[in-house]
């Protein structure tokens, strides 16, 4: 058999998969999921299933789901774009502004979709680095764009792996270049009670991002959204694929978006639980932590490596992700917000293994 194969496209052909940290553990604090069980019969009754038909496609336009998520946000409806995780709408952003002879700047340690989904449709990527603490200013990110002149850039607020709401003023100076689009991803706005969403209709160059994944609760589900300016929602439109979300994924993200009462318990919690973690770790020798705003806190030692760490905290049953690979982020890991009682088991397996040493 000849080894000859098709040739894929230069920078996939040396790519890996996206994987998480998916090791066997009782505390699993590594993906910034919500903790709690979220059993689907919550939201579903065996009429709903009866109702709900396989032989034929869902509705292409998601319609009564796009309807209360722009009453939600205060939008039009012809301004949401419903994909399959927001990962899904962040692929259409680079499927639309993306591709070959084209620049995109993010400013890391941030969420690597981000450059991965440039290196895929053949983009330049600038990586500005920042570092931990990560601290932007209006001026540096003037100075990155003028000097870089992206055609796309994107923000992660509150950012992953570091917590950080990115400041208005920061986006605002982005958005002076009315020619690049910015993307902000607010996976985690939720936490922080704090969005970019009513800038869109003074700044068509906005296009923001929103989960299901993180506050709603629904990681299973897969269910993200884009919100964009009109005429840019239209070429998003056109971009995306028939019928992305399924029916069962429709009716149950209609069910999740009207649970406001679920949503506020669950950011309520997040933010008492947060604070105590967070002075918690500040207590422990030679342990750096870092303010945030979203479900997760990210920390290091100041001698020990975050592999080190990482198998030290697995080996007494919690998992958290090691983000040291991730561009400038040092040798940090981010711990997800989990149940009172998991984030006790991970402060105790920290204490356990600091004090070791
Ligand atoms: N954006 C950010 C900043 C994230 O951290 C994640 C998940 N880790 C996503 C997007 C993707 O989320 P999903 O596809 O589940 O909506």
């Amino acid at each position: 058999m000849s080894d000859e194969l098709p040739r894929p496209r230069e920078w996939l052909a040396g790519a890996r998969p996206y994987r998480t940290q998916s090791q066997a553990a009782d505390v699993r604090l590594q993906s910034n999921e919500w903790a709690e069980p979220t059993a689907l019969g919550r939201y579903l009754t065996a009429a709903d299933l009866e109702a709900t038909l396989l032989n034929r496609y869902p509705d292409i336009a998601a319609g009564r789901l796009r309807a209360l998520l722009a009453a939600e946000w205060n939008v039009a409806p012809e301004q949401v774009i419903v994909g399959n995780g927001s990962n899904e709408v962040l692929l259409y952003t680079f499927l639309v502004f993306g591709g070959p002879d084209r620049t995109l700047l993010v400013f890391t340690p941030t969420y690597t979709m981000y450059a991965r989904l440039g290196r895929t449709t053949g983009m330049r990527v600038h990586e500005e680095r920042v570092g931990v603490p990560y601290s932007l200013a209006p001026a540096t990110v003037r100075e990155t764009i003028d000097r870089v002149r992206p055609d796309l850039i994107c923000f992660s607020s509150p950012n992953n792996p570091t917590g950080d709401l990115i400041d208005h003023a920061v986006i605002l100076s982005a958005l002076q270049s009315r020619r690049t689009l910015v993307l902000v991803d607010e996976a985690y706005a939720d936490f922080a009670g704090h969005t970019l969403l009513p800038l869109i209709a003074s700044h068509p160059n906005l296009v923001v991002a929103r989960t299901f994944s993180k506050a709603r609760a629904s990681a299973g589900l897969r269910l993200g959204a884009l919100v964009a300016d009109r005429r840019i929602a239209e070429t998003y439109d056109a971009a995306r694929l028939p019928y992305n979300v399924g029916a069962l994924t429709q009716l149950v993200a209609e069910r999740v978006a009207t649970d406001t009462a679920g949503l506020a318990k669950r950011v309520a919690c997040v933010t008492g639980e947060r604070t105590r973690v967070f002075e918690a770790l500040k207590t422990l020798p030679d342990i750096d932590v870092f303010p945030s705003r979203a479900n997760f806190l990210l920390f290091r030692h100041r001698t020990v490596r975050a592999a080190a760490i990482h198998a030290a905290l697995l080996g007494r049953g919690v998992l958290v992700r090691d983000v040291s690979s991730w561009t400038d982020a040092g040798e940090a890991l981010r711990v997800t917000i989990g149940t009172p009682i998991e984030n006790d088991r991970f402060l105790d397996a920290l204490r356990a293994t600091v004090e070791k040493r």
